[in-house]
């Protein structure tokens, strides 16, 4: 569970390390309330429906 699912935008996010609240290397939890963030795996979505946030994940989009 070390990443950070965005529910409004459909958006994945990492989880910053070390930090046990919902927090995130872009800082998008600054702008959300944590009910708007699920913790997650990204093994357990369909990255199909989803998007990587670029500030994020290398590979990502956009955010
Ligand atoms: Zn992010």
């Amino acid at each position: 569970m070390d990443e950070i699912l965005n529910e409004v935008t459909n958006t994945i996010h990492k989880q910053e390390p070390g930090n046990s609240a919902l927090t995130t290397p872009c800082g998008v939890t600054n702008n959300l309330s944590e009910d708007r963030l699920q913790q997650t795996a990204i093994e357990q979505l369909d990255t199909t429906t989803i998007t990587k946030c670029g500030r994020c994940f290398d590979d990502g989009g956009g955010y």
